[in-house]
This record gives structure tokens, sequence and C-alpha cells, in this order.
């Protein structure tokens, strides 16, 4: 063996535990594709939860179901403690002006430095002239300690066992966080590190999981991941590596337009009823039996989605306290994109937040050494990275 080998290998710290999360990386996004097959041979499918990443993600990061986290999706009726009541005035101006992508960012951005809000927050297109009903559940960071709404999050263990660790800045992009965590690396001074990688959701709502662009990005994913493993190996004596996601992605093949449908009914939007349209569900607040009644009609005559009772919320652990992110939740089959919604107007290839029955609901876990504890949900990711942490 060459001596500076020798000397780097006396130098290195003993274990490290890197968790790379991939968005959107799922089991049947997977299927038929070799990703890092040499390098993590044990790999197992995992079942989603209910909710789009608004809600898996904090189920990662705490190992609770969305009704105990209590984050699922972004927007719930509240109007006693909206704060979005200033917003209420742009409804007055013209929706070709303010309902521009860029528009919306723009002030998406702002209220979130106003409110100092320190979580992802995106206005979509909820409608200005009904923003003063909701609230919106992500205004904290997930991704520091005190980050969750309900419970604990990882980094509320770490911080408390007093465990060096990594964390990559979801703001940043995947090239950044990359750098930084190999920065970190070359200290040897952290024992757990997470990275997080968001960009594949996207291009697999873009292009859909059969695109060769997909490949291309899985690609790119294995070199730097491999860039990583060589720095990380360089400084550690042993690097267990976990690659994980939280939902999959299903391929759209009807869209179904249940705002009209609904507003076909002629109720009063705010007076007989409240509605958000997300790209998967509709959530129905009632003002009255009236409309309560009407709308559950006709939503039992919609043959793409069905009523999720409250059994199976429960079951799905999305029972909230006050029905909070919902009186009735409609939810379609997999495969349809509720469109327009208050989540986007334009048609896509890709779209995830079916039930998580559903093949392509199933999220991923890849590793290079058996993972501990038998994961079998996206939750137990919150006691694999406590596990191999030791917080
Ligand atoms: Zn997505």
């Amino acid at each position: 063996m060459r001596s500076d080998l020798t000397l780097m290998n006396n130098d290195q710290a003993p274990t490290i535990s890197l968790v790379v999360f991939i968005d959107a990386l799922g089991w049947e996004v997977l299927k038929g594709r070799r990703f890092m097959e040499a390098r993590l041979p044990f790999r197992r499918k995992l079942r989603s939860v209910f909710g789009f990443s608004s809600a898996c993600i904090p189920s990662i990061l705490t190992g609770l179901m969305p009704r105990e986290h209590r984050h699922w999706s972004f927007f719930y009726y509240s109007p006693k403690t909206s704060p979005f009541k200033p917003l209420r005035l742009l409804g007055w101006l013209p929706r070709s002006l303010v309902d521009r992508g860029r528009v919306r960012n723009a002030i998406s951005k702002l209220i979130k430095r106003l409110y100092r809000y320190t979580g992802y927050f995106q206005l979509y297109n909820i409608p200005f002239k009904y923003v003063d009903k909701f609230d919106y559940c992500e205004k904290k960071d997930l991704f520091v300690p005190g980050g969750m709404n309900g419970g604990e999050n990882i980094f509320d263990h770490l911080q408390r066992a007093g465990i060096p660790y990594h964390v990559s800045d979801w703001r940043q992009s995947e090239a950044i966080n990359l750098e930084s965590l190999k920065a970190d690396l070359s200290q040897g001074k952290i024992a757990f590190a997470l990275l997080y990688m968001a960009s594949m959701d996207a291009l697999l709502h873009e292009v859909g999981k059969g695109s060769p662009q997909v490949d291309q990005k899985l690609a790119w994913y294995e070199t730097q991941l491999e860039e990583v493993m060589r720095v990380a190996e360089a400084h550690y004596a042993q690097v267990r590596l976990f690659v994980c996601s939280d939902h999959g992605m299903a391929t759209i093949h009807t869209q179904l337009d249940l705002m009209s449908k609904i507003e076909g009914l002629g109720l009063t939007f705010g007076r007989d009823y409240t509605a958000t349209y997300d790209s998967t569900m509709g959530r129905f607040w009632f003002h009255n039996q009236a409309a309560r009644e009407r709308i559950g009609a006709l939503l039992e005559q919609v043959p793409q989605g069905r009523i999720l009772r409250q059994p199976e919320l429960q079951q799905l652990g999305c029972d909230f306290v006050g029905d909070q992110f919902g009186e009735l939740i409609f939810l379609v089959d997999a495969g349809v994109l509720i469109l327009p919604s208050h989540m986007g107007l334009k048609p896509i290839t890709g779209m995830h937040g079916y039930h998580p029955d559903d093949p392509d609901s199933n999220a991923s876990l890849l590793s290079n050494v058996e993972p501990p504890n038998d994961p079998q949900s996206i939750t137990d990711m919150f006691h694999l990275m406590r596990a191999e942490s030791g917080a």
C-alpha cells in the first residue's frame, strides 16, 4: 500500500451514514432501470403516505402519519386565522394580470418575506377573491429542529443527542447541495448526512416516468453520487449509503374539470360551501345542509374518483382534528388530473398524490448495506435515520 493512503486511513473517521432523498424516485419509476444496481444491491419498495410531498416529507422526517404531524395539503379552510386577508384586494384586479405565473411567484415571495415564513411557500393558483378563507400549513422550515406542526423531526433528535450532521438547504440547487455535502464530508467531522435532491419530481411531472430524459437524469445522479462516495470513502472507514424517496409518479390519461361540475350546481362559494381543488383531490367544507347533500350527491356520480369515508381516512392516517383539511375529501383514480385546479392550470404528463395502494404511489429505498429495522413504509425512514445516526 502506498504510504499516503496508509496515512489517510489512519486519519479516517469510523462511519458515516448518508441518506440521499430523491423526490419522486418511485419504485415503478425504477422498474426496468438499472440505477446504481452494483453500488446499491439492497433494494425495496416503501409504501407511501396519502398526500403530496407536503405530507410525505414530514412523515419521513418524523415517522408520524399526517394526522399526528398535521402537515397535509398546503391550504385549509380557516377564515378566522387566515393571514391572507390583504390579498383579497388583488381579487378586484383583472385575472389576466394577477394570475400570470410570474406575478403569482413574485407575490408568493413577498408574502414569504413579509410574514417571515421559513417554509416552502407558494400561492399556486388559489383565487385571490377566496384566499382570505384559507390558512397555510407549512409556514416553518421542516428541515430544522422545531420545524413540525406536531411531533418531533429527526433534527430535534440529532440536536438533542449532540450528533454532528449535515443537511441540505432545500432552497438551493442540487449542484450547490452536492458541493456543500462534499465540503462537509472532506472535514470528516459529521456522522450523519441528509442530502435533498428535488428536481426529479419536476422532471417526472413534465415528461412522465417513461421518458429517456428520466434515464439521463438518473445517469447524472449516479455520476454525482459516485463522486460523493469517492469523497466520503477517502475520509471515513465505512460509508453507509441509503437512497430513498417519498412517492412515485403516475402517468396522466384523463383530465377532469371538477370545478365546473361543482360550480354548475349554482351554489355560492363562501356562503354555501368552500372548496379547494388540488391536482388529485377536491376538498370541501359545508356551510349548510343543502350544500352538503347536493355536492355529496354530485360527487357520487363522478366516475373518475370517489369520496373517502372516515374509516378509510383513519386507516390512511389522514383523519384530522376538526376535519382541518376538509369535511369531505374526493380523491380521483390514479392517472386522472383535476384541471383546472388551485395547484395548476396547465396539463402535465405525470402526477402523484393518489391512493397509497396504487403501485405508482410506492416509494423506494436502495442501499449498500441491509437497512436496519426492516423498513416497509416511508415513515420507517425516520427510524432508519435514528438508528443510523444514533440520535
Ligand atoms: Zn410533485
